[in-house]
């Protein structure tokens, strides 16, 4: 505004200039010029004069109303591309501005008549006590808090007194606010997983020290017991060298590192090896193992991660069945996906346990699942498998009388599974 005062004057003192120096070019070139002739010309030169001085002030008035146009339409467009929460309140505690996320976080439903306020979109003390300090005494601040939003979440809060350039006028203060609840709930799903992992470790790692212990103090020299102990040490090395295999399984899918070559795969011929592989599993176990899938059904997947998928899931069936049960794997077309599902009559699981189940390490009964040597890898595996395949899996079950894992895999490309035959 000041700069805008002295270019007026500027220019008020220059058309002054002019019109001096005119009168006099006019009085020394035309001294015998009469009164009405002289008042038409002043009026003309100096009508002129004014229609170009207008007409640059308006260019002028023009050029800097779209510049500032321009600088709050950039400055809209960023605060609503900001994932962060920004609230700027005036000098008197009013707001004067806040942007879409904010809205998001508070989700606040006061619309006061006059200026909205802080107080109308949170109480929380940690911000009010910020704010405060910011607007009065021009301090920053950087905290934590956490909202209920309606779910908890949790945020680190910066907030800072606002200046005008040069650092005179006090403008305000600013407040952001970033959400780092899901870096924190990354950060114990990582904490999780190294206690689970370092259990797991130490539990076989225990029992072998033990028994080779056990072996050295002279049991290795007992005919009744030595081999026995040699077993179970071996037993444990077995468990942890499928914990190892499983965990470097895990996380090569994880970063991204499994190249998948997916091909045409004959759903009937690839259960019958995984059945042929787990028969002697499954007498063992007293379970009959079924397949009923429509010859020359055919899914899209890589042939070697969907046999272990499917193995996974039928050794799992035969593990948690019942003595004298069985292990059905159907399969059927569904739009231009294959559902394919591994049900068995076994021990089921509750509806909380199904929700689970697919996360690293856990386990519906840790002992029994332990004891057959299970690493509470598998399903963690299979579901990232299934999802890397573009597909998707689920799992019905009921406590005692069984569980059906189902997932839907993408058909081959020209949905060749509509022309199947019943087998
Ligand atoms: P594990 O190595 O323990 O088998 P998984 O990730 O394959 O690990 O399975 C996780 C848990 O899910 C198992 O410990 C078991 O409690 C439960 N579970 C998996 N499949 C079945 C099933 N077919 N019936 C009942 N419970 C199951």
């Amino acid at each position: 505004m000041q700069r805008i005062g002295l270019r007026v004057s500027l220019i008020a003192l220059m058309m002054t200039g002019a019109f001096g120096v005119y009168e006099t070019v006019k009085t020394l070139l035309f001294p015998r010029m009469t009164v009405i002739t002289s008042h038409v010309l002043t009026t003309l030169v100096v009508g002129a004069l004014t229609f170009v001085t207008m007409r640059y002030m308006l260019l002028r008035y023009q050029q800097l109303t779209a510049a500032t146009e321009r600088t709050n339409q950039l400055l809209q467009a960023v605060l609503v591309a900001m994932r962060e929460g920004v609230l700027i309140l005036n000098p008197d505690g009013t707001v004067a501005l806040y942007n879409p996320t904010l809205k998001e976080i508070f989700k606040w439903s006061k619309n006061p008549a006059g200026a909205l306020r802080l107080t109308d979109i949170t109480n929380d003390p940690i911000i009010h006590k910020a704010f405060h300090d910011a607007l009065h005494f021009g301090r920053s601040s950087e905290d934590y808090v956490r909202l209920l939003t309606p779910e908890s979440s949790s945020f680190q809060v910066h907030i800072t007194p606002l200046t005008s350039v040069g650092g005179r006028a006090a403008l305000g203060a600013v407040g952001v606010l970033f959400d780092i609840s899901k870096l924190e709930r990354l950060e114990r799903v990582r904490r999780e997983f190294f206690d689970n992992l370092s259990h797991e470790l130490r539990t076989p790692l225990t029992a072998i020290l033990v028994y080779v212990e056990t072996l050295l103090d002279g049991a290795i020299s007992d005919p009744e017991n030595n081999v026995p102990f040699l077993k179970i040490v071996q037993k444990h090395a077995l468990r942890m060298q499928a914990l190892a295999r499983d965990i470097a399984d895990l996380s090569a899918i994880e970063i991204g590192h499994v190249r998948l070559e997916p091909t045409a795969v004959n759903l009937v011929s690839l259960v019958d090896t995984i059945f042929s592989l787990a028969r002697a599993q499954a007498e063992a176990a007293g379970v009959t193992l079924v397949t009923d899938i429509p010859c020359g059904l055919q899914v899209t997947a890589d042939p070697h991660r969907l046999e272990q998928i499917l193995s996974n899931l039928v050794d799992n069936a035969i593990k948690f069945n019942h003595k004298g049960g069985a292990v059905r794997v159907t399969a059927h077309a569904a739009g231009s996906a294959v559902a394919i599902s591994v049900n068995d009559t076994g021990i089921g699981m509750a509806p909380d346990d199904c929700s689970r189940i697919f996360e690293r390490f856990y386990r519906v009964d840790k002992s029994r699942s332990r004891a057959m040597g299970g690493s509470g890898l598998g399903l963690a595996i299979v579901k990232h498998l299934v999802n890397i395949h573009g597909g998707e899996i689920h799992v019905e079950s009921t406590p005692n009388r069984g569980s059906t894992f189902t997932l839907k895999l993408p058909g081959p490309p020209d949905s060749a599974h509509s022309t199947i035959a019943p087998r």
